[in-house]
């Protein structure tokens, strides 16, 4: 079994922020030998997974010791970001009545006149 002081190298070479390695060796003999594993497997997540880490060049990442201690490595991500919407031309297909906020749902050929049903009938757009 790789000694737990080897299986800190492997991390620390693996941690996209190498600061205060005092620190987090002292953080690394703290942390159970078995858990080393799973460690890894949670730094590689973070890494490509934590937002925080991906910003701004990385400037977010913690310091190795505190995400030790943290026991970053059992963060989960979840991809919660919506899709982006489609854009709709929603200032073209509004109602062109003034002052009506209602989507038109009609206009006449050649795109002119969009108006939605209340509006529909008015003959004149009048200022
Ligand atoms: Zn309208």
């Amino acid at each position: 079994m790789m000694l737990h002081m080897d299986a800190f190298n492997l991390f620390w070479a693996a941690y996209p922020r190498r600061s205060a390695k005092g620190a987090a060796r002292r953080a690394w003999a703290t942390v159970p030998p078995l858990e080393v594993d799973a460690i890894m497997a949670g730094l590689e997540q973070a890494k490509l997974h934590n937002p925080q880490w991906r910003k701004d060049g990385g400037m977010y990442i913690p310091h190795p010791a505190t995400w030790l201690r943290a026991e970053g490595w059992l963060d989960e991500f979840t991809i919660t970001l919506p899709k982006l919407q489609p854009q709709r031309a929603a200032v073209i297909d509004r109602c062109e009545w003034p002052g009506c906020e209602t989507y038109a749902v009609t206009s006449d050929i050649g795109g002119r006149n969009k108006r939605c049903s209340e509006h529909y009938h008015m003959k004149e757009v009048t200022p």
